[in-house]
């Protein structure tokens, strides 16, 4: 990867040696004691979890506005600290979700929850759509890289069947962009399609059984409000569709030119299977309750102190927003604990951000360029809070001249490296790797790229908003040789993350906080102070395709 040659050889003296001599700012030492009272209080139950739109979240924004306060940030929302973010919750209420296949031997039924998988519709409170099928293999359009699934497929008026993935040929993050349920359905719609159906596979199987996301499907959807009430990502006259396990999928491939085992196969072999009609229509119907609700972004101004550099933001963001409560699980006599406290998920993130708040207030130096504290809500219901921000900034869209976002640093040993989403894309990279040198820290390669996080925090919003963007985690390092931080961080991963086992407890750890705050600071520091704005790195596929946006 990238981020390892940045480190290696002699380019790291070289992007010393370019970096300007202003850059040479001390580095002020974090205090532990102050992102754990942060840490503590966000992930204190008498918060519940902090779902977008609970009682609990306001008490969180109202601290966050709190700290801004009494750091001396400023207000620019007009709302005391507060970007009021209008949202659409829908829930099922009294609705279900209805699909029926019509072939020449008569109709067949499948069951929701069962065979199919939908959640309440955002954009329409009752919608339904009956049309043939068409596959489309994976659905994705990106003839640059060899792959152009709707070439000679006729989908106008038909609903798209689509594979869940992407094929290997596309770089990874690349391949998220293009695997992503948006840019599938936006693909799909734009060829004219009326619905989208997605396939379940064995790779996604295995990634993620069918039946942990069917055990969703009665969390509530939201989506942010545009001004004429319209949902900021809705797609008109195109019904959201349902995902459709293997078995149920297998009958729309009877009759076919191909069996679905046969298209697993060419996916299995890395072939892109091709498209053709499919011998069925299909009906689906789905409806939902509407309500509007508001939760707060929270946004607190640091001015910049160069008259020629102060009209540009750097953005410095984390989300406030978690996954509130589990509901009660029948037979357990109520002694479970529910609540789903998010202490690195991301109580950590905010803590780090109020500390790097004060580091730049009371370094007694202002940054040359202004920056933006900012508070997100939404992030776990789709990044929906920094993507309302993104696209309704309280400055001029174009002077967001960089976004560093923090989201489950993952505080759990003192580390010797850092992992930087992002870094490959922009100069924010040469940036974090300075940065980290300087912190005494390594860049180290992401561990999971599979699991492509450059599209699935907040800093994405960014991206798409033509923001050059870097999100950092610890890398798995520890500097204590008796700690596996490889096995730390997947334990974490697979026994607290997204449960109520993310407590502010004794995993927290406020050295590697106290570290993490530092770099992040550096980070910003030569952001903001640097002489020339972050840019995109020359032919950058996320840089040449939001440039402009
Ligand atoms: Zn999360």
């Amino acid at each position: 990867m990238k981020i390892t040659s940045i480190i290696g050889g002699g380019v790291l003296s070289a992007v010393l040696a370019a970096c300007s001599s202003n850059l040479f700012f001390p580095i002020p030492s974090a205090n532990s004691d102050n992102i754990r009272a942060h840490v503590e209080y966000l992930a204190s139950d008498a918060l519940a979890g902090r779902q977008t739109g609970s009682a609990g979240y306001r008490e969180a924004a109202d601290y966050v506005a709190d700290q801004f306060r009494r750091l001396g940030l400023e207000s620019i929302t007009g709302d005391d600290y507060f970007q009021q973010v209008p949202f659409r919750r829908a829930t099922w209420g009294e609705h279900t979700a209805t699909f029926q296949l019509h072939g020449r031997e008569g109709d067949i039924r499948f069951d929701a929850g069962q065979d199919f998988f939908a959640a309440p519709p955002i954009t329409d409170e009752d919608t339904a759509v009956s049309a043939g099928l068409v596959f489309v293999g994976y659905g994705i359009e990106a003839p640059e890289y060899g792959v152009d699934d709707y070439a000679g497929l006729d989908l106008q008026g038909k609903i798209a069947v689509v594979l869940d993935g992407r094929p290997r040929q596309l770089p990874t993050e690349v391949g998220a962009h293009y695997a992503s349920g948006r840019t599938k359905r936006e693909t799909a719609a734009r060829h004219g399609a009326v619905g989208y159906i997605v396939l379940n596979t064995p790779a996604r199987e295995a990634r993620r059984p069918f039946a942990r996301s069917a055990a969703h499907i009665n969390d509530p959807q939201f989506d942010w409000l545009r001004a004429d009430g319209v949902p900021g990502n809705a797609i008109r006259g195109f019904h959201p569709g349902v995902v459709l396990d293997m078995p149920a999928a297998k009958q729309l491939f009877i009759g076919a030119p191909r069996s679905l085992d046969t298209v697993f196969t060419e996916m299995e072999n890395h072939l892109v299977p091709k498209g053709f009609p499919l011998p069925y229509s299909a009906t689906l119907s789905s409806g939902a309750e509407h309500e509007q609700i508001a939760s707060a972004n929270v946004v607190g101004l640091l001015p910049g102190a160069d008259p020629r550099l102060r009209d540009e933001y750097v953005v410095f963001s984390a989300h406030l927003d978690h996954i509130g409560m589990d509901r009660p699980a029948g037979g357990d006599g109520g002694n479970h604990d529910l609540i789903n406290n998010g202490a690195q998920d991301n109580a950590a993130g905010i803590a780090v951000m109020l500390e790097v708040a004060r580091l730049f207030v009371e370094s007694g130096r202002a940054p040359r360029r202004s920056i933006l504290f900012v508070a997100v809500t939404g992030e776990e219901e789709g990044l929906l809070g920094s993507d309302y921000f993104a696209q309704h900034p309280p400055v001029p869209p174009k002077s967001l001249v960089a976004n560093i976002n923090l989201d489950m640093p993952m505080l759990l040993y003192p580390f010797r490296d850092v992992i930087a989403f992002g870094a490959e894309h922009s100069s924010l990279g040469e940036t974090a790797a300075h940065a980290a040198a300087r912190a005494g820290l390594k860049l180290s390669p992401d561990p999971m790229p599979e699991q492509v996080i450059f599209v699935r925090s907040d800093h994405y919003s960014f991206v798409r908003r033509g923001v050059p963007s870097i999100y950092l985690i610890s890398g798995r390092e520890a500097i204590d040789s008796n700690i596996d931080g490889t096995e730390a961080q997947v334990n974490f991963l697979k026994t607290r993350y997204h449960s109520p086992g993310d407590e502010a407890d004794s995993q927290v750890n406020y050295v590697a906080a106290q570290q993490f705050a530092e770099v992040n600071y550096v980070i910003a520091r030569e952001v903001t102070d640097g002489d020339r704005a972050p840019r995109w790195n020359r032919g950058d596929f996320f840089g040449d395709l939001y440039r402009q946006q």
